[in-house]
């Protein structure tokens, strides 16, 4: 089936009672029972809720996976994985990452004993050379967030399965409209729902799918005992969504090319990231396992000026300065102080992340409008 026929039906059918077309928001706590035990799979809404239950055989379809299990948030989500491991266990994770993934790491699970990395992914040597015989899982995201760099994610999940690691992917970046983990050795993949998949900037949610049964049961386990579970209007709407996943992905991969391309010519700005261009660095691995180059820019202004890149960000008009990404409308963001504000900045310049840095999450709006928008801003 076509990714763009997934994107509507994969896992979907008509609501049996009515012939409802489209999923019913079951907006309920609890489930009758017939007897004791004796239920229509449904028993309690932590557990499960037949609107969440249509959400995960979507996103299952997406990412070629067998099954997923949704959570009130990306953050959850990754919480979720990461209990699946012990004290002693070791995780080797991207050095340019997402800033709340590198807080959960540091400040929640490093203090109950599991250990972190932090390497540069781009260079397979580098994670051989932090692997120990402790490392249970490599923690991968590609595009890297902010600096968008690629890491080769066929090549790391052959390493994690020679070494008997799992590989967890946040795919968050990409969406599976432009790439699937999975297809490429991973044992999971994660994303905050939050963003593409969502699509509308009005929900926050995450999701884990997976074809590894013992991965899913451990996940099961944890929505049924800690219960970070997203509610059924907020799965409904990232339903809605997910229809339309496709054409916006598209509209906004395009709108970012050619942003990307103005951006590398214009004279007030330094360096640009995006994986789209001949000069990113990881240009080729980009081509080999994306579909496409995805929706997000990173850009510096010459000299790496960094009161001026601030001054530009509150200059935009059409860009809305604010967090999050991945919806229609075109964001602008400054990481240092943003969305990456809870990495040092010690450790944020250690891995490249200047505080000049400006992020751009293309939308879908018309590209000429953007790029006259940016054109005044500077
Ligand atoms: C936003 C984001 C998350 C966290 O998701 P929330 O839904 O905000 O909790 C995780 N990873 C990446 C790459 C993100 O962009």
């Amino acid at each position: 089936m076509k990714f763009n026929t997934k994107t509507i039906h994969a896992g979907q059918k008509m609501e049996e009672t009515s012939g409802a077309v489209m999923p019913p928001i079951f907006q309920t706590s609890t489930y009758a029972q017939e007897a004791p035990g004796v239920h229509k799979g449904y028993d309690y809404a932590r557990v499960s809720n037949p609107t969440r239950t249509a959400l995960e055989k979507l996103i299952a379809g997406l990412e070629n996976a067998d099954e997923c299990a949704c959570f009130a948030s990306g953050c959850a989500a990754m919480d979720a994985v990461l209990k699946m491991f012990r004290p002693g266990d070791h995780v080797i994770a991207s050095n340019d990452l997402y800033g709340g993934s590198y807080r959960l790491f540091t400040k929640v699970f490093e203090p109950f004993g599991i250990e972190f990395s932090f390497v540069d992914m781009t260079d397979l040597a580098n994670v051989k050379e932090a692997a120990t015989e402790n490392t249970s899982l490599l923690w991968i995201e590609t595009p890297t967030n902010p600096l968008l760099r690629v890491v080769d994610i066929k090549a790391l999940t052959d390493f994690a399965d020679n070494q008997n690691m799992l590989s967890v992917v946040d795919n968050t970046f990409a969406s599976p409209y432009l790439q699937r983990p999975l297809d490429l050795g991973a044992d999971a993949v994660l994303h905050s729902t939050t963003k593409y998949l969502g699509g509308h900037s009005d929900i926050i949610g995450g999701a884990v799918a997976t074809s590894d049964e013992e991965i899913m049961e451990q996940l099961r386990f944890q929505i049924k005992t800690t219960g970070a579970v997203p509610g059924p209007m907020d799965c409904y709407l990232t339903l809605r969504g997910i229809k339309t996943l496709s054409v916006r992905m598209q509209q906004a991969t395009d709108n970012a090319k050619q942003i990307a391309e103005f951006l590398d010519n214009h004279p007030k700005v330094g360096r640009v990231s995006y994986p789209g261009l001949e000069s990113h660095g990881q240009h080729e691995i980009a081509k080999k396992q994306m579909d496409d180059f995805g929706a997000m820019v990173s850009f510096s202004l010459k000299d790496d000026a960094q009161e001026r890149a601030k001054e530009f960000m509150s200059q935009t008009e059409v860009f809305t300065l604010a967090e999050s990404l991945g919806g229609v409308e075109s964001l602008v963001n400054h990481p240092a102080s943003m969305t990456h504000g809870s990495i040092p900045k010690k450790v944020r310049e250690a891995a490249g992340l200047k505080d000049s840095l400006i992020r751009l999450s293309v939308g879908i709006e018309g590209a000429d409008d953007l790029i006259q928008d940016l054109d005044q801003a500077f």
